[in-house]
């Protein structure tokens, strides 16, 4: 076997949480780190969706990192560009330019008990691992349709993550498939200078106002001053959306829930004047069943003579057309797919437990982890964000700066004491999924009356972390050390079957 470099820790992605978990682990002393990433740089999810409008719909001032705040922001909801810069600037600040293989995919791990470490193929070549940390992300999958007739298309056709570096879309006639947070984003940046916009929405979502500003001179100036107003922005933001998540969005407040729906049903009943296109857009489904859109724009920029809504999935496509589920066609010189992403990927479809099985086969549907973060059956392998199941809070970049500290507690507790493997316990792992099955499934994500990205194979919620932050940081903090089987050094991995 030709190795191409042994690493203690091996963390797969270099997105947001990727660059958290690097600085964080550093932080913690484990300094023996690589970073591998099939991107060419740092950024993860800002990096690759690059259309116009692309932009934070959630306030920088939580987004940003705790541990790197910037005083530079110049609006309330950075742009793609805006945050990767940031990104790389922080990334660069840390030393993790060294420490990371750009453009080298994870396609297979398995545990190796003779050599204590996870062996990691890439399409480079093989890495060696004491530790596994897959960063892979929340939305970074594509899902891409095809619709029959497709090759004969002559426009182009893509997906909104792989945006062709500097179309505007001017004088084109454009269809955007989808009705999700990109192409809220997308239809108004397009509008102004498209010929023409076909937007085929097959189910309406919930719209809030974003309330995006610019940042006065004076804020900026205090920014710089006196940096403690930004982390009392950051806390008061964490301490709202901490709420609305649990209250509204996990549904634990059904009056809270209804009360926030009202608003968002309000806010259309102001911004759309044609009550034909307000009943094309008023949703049916429970406020929080999918992912809520957030636009000050979005409303508006439907209402330009040069924006159509077609209330209805696409189904086919011409050579320059696409037509409707019930048959309507209409002439187009682009596709945009804003038809989003598989939640978490596909990465525990490649990574292989001790018995030879993928955790996506054994778990057959319904994915679990415990604490959102380790497997039954993977030694020494801590998921963060979107790679765990339930590891999904309202701030995208949360469990990168908490996560960590339970991978710090862990490894300091095993050189400690002399333990060279820890893998859960799959009573542990299911108790814990039952306890968070039971929390979401009395929210909208569940019984809400939709489809969304949440929902596993057999209906439970396969994302949502099921509290708060400060409970995912509970958690994190509070390593039990009796819910892991234990490997001490000199004793192999197969006294675990031998016991059980
Ligand atoms: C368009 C868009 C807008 C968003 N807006 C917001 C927002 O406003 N607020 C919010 O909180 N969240 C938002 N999100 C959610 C976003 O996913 C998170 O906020 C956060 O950025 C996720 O960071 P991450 O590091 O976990 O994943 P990502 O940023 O997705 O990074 C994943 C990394 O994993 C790497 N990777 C994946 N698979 C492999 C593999 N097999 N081998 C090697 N490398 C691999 C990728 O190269 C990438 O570097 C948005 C997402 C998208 C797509």
């Amino acid at each position: 076997m030709e190795v191409i470099k042994r690493t203690r820790v091996l963390i797969v992605g270099s997105g947001g949480n990727g660059i958290s978990c690097a600085v964080l682990l550093q932080n913690g002393g484990i300094d023996d780190i690589t970073i591998i990433t099939k991107h060419s740089d740092f950024g993860g999810c800002w990096l690759q969706n690059r259309y116009p409008g692309c932009a934070l719909d959630g306030g920088i001032m939580g987004y940003q990192f705790g541990y790197a705040l910037s005083p530079h922001w110049g609006a309330t909801h950075a742009s793609w560009d805006e945050v990767t810069a940031y990104m790389q600037k922080t990334a660069a600040d840390h030393g993790l330019y060294e420490k990371t293989d750009f453009e080298t995919e994870l396609l297979e791990a398995e545990w190796l008990d003779d050599e204590n470490a996870w062996k990691v193929t890439t399409d480079r070549g093989i890495y060696l691992a004491e530790f596994l940390v897959p960063v892979t992300g929340f939305l970074e999958e594509p899902v891409i349709p095809t619709f029959p007739g497709q090759d004969d298309f002559k426009g182009r056709i893509f997906h909104s993550s792989m945006w062709p570096e500097g179309y505007t879309g001017e004088g084109d006639r454009i269809a955007v498939v989808g009705a999700g947070s990109s192409a809220l984003q997308i239809v108004p940046a397009l509008q102004p200078l498209a010929k023409q916009i076909y937007m085929f929405q097959r189910t309406p979502n919930h719209v809030i106002p974003l309330n995006k500003r610019d940042y006065t001179a004076e804020e900026r100036e205090q920014f710089h001053a006196d940096p403690s107003t930004m982390v009392k922005l950051r806390t008061d933001m964490i301490a709202f959306g901490d709420d609305i998540w649990t209250q509204v969005l996990l549904g634990q407040d059904g009056a809270k829930n209804a009360e926030v729906q009202a608003r968002s049903l309000q806010y259309l009943d102001e911004r759309v004047k044609d009550p034909a296109l307000k009943d094309m857009l008023r949703p049916d489904h429970t406020f929080g069943c999918k992912r809520m859109g957030a636009s000050d724009d979005f409303y508006e920029s439907l209402q330009n003579d040069n924006v159509e809504l077609i209330p209805e999935a696409a189904a086919s496509v011409g050579p320059n057309t696409i037509i409707s589920k019930s048959g309507k066609s209409v002439e187009v010189d682009a596709i945009v797919l804003a038809t989003g992403f598989v939640f978490g990927g596909s990465i525990l479809h490649h990574i292989k437990r001790r018995d030879g099985v993928t955790v996506g086969e054994y778990q057959d549907g319904h994915p679990r982890a415990y604490k959102s973060v380790s497997v039954a059956q993977c030694p020494n392998m801590f998921l963060i964000g979107g790679a765990g199941p339930n590891g999904q809070i309202w701030l995208g970049l949360g469990p990168g700066e908490i996560v960590p500290n339970y991978i710090v507690h862990a490894i300091r507790y095993m050189d400690a004491n002399g333990i060279r493997s820890m893998e859960v316990k799959e009573t542990a792992e299911l108790k814990w999924k039952s306890e968070c099955d039971a929390v979401l499934s009395v929210g909208p994500t569940v019984i809400g009356g939709c489809v969304n990205y949440s929902q596993d194979s057999k209906g439970y919620n396969k994302a949502a972390w099921p509290g708060t932050l400060g409970s995912m940081s509970d958690a994190m903090n509070n390593l039990i050390v009796e819910d892991y089987d234990q490997v001490k050094r000199g004793v192999s991995t197969e006294a675990l079957e031998t016991i059980a």
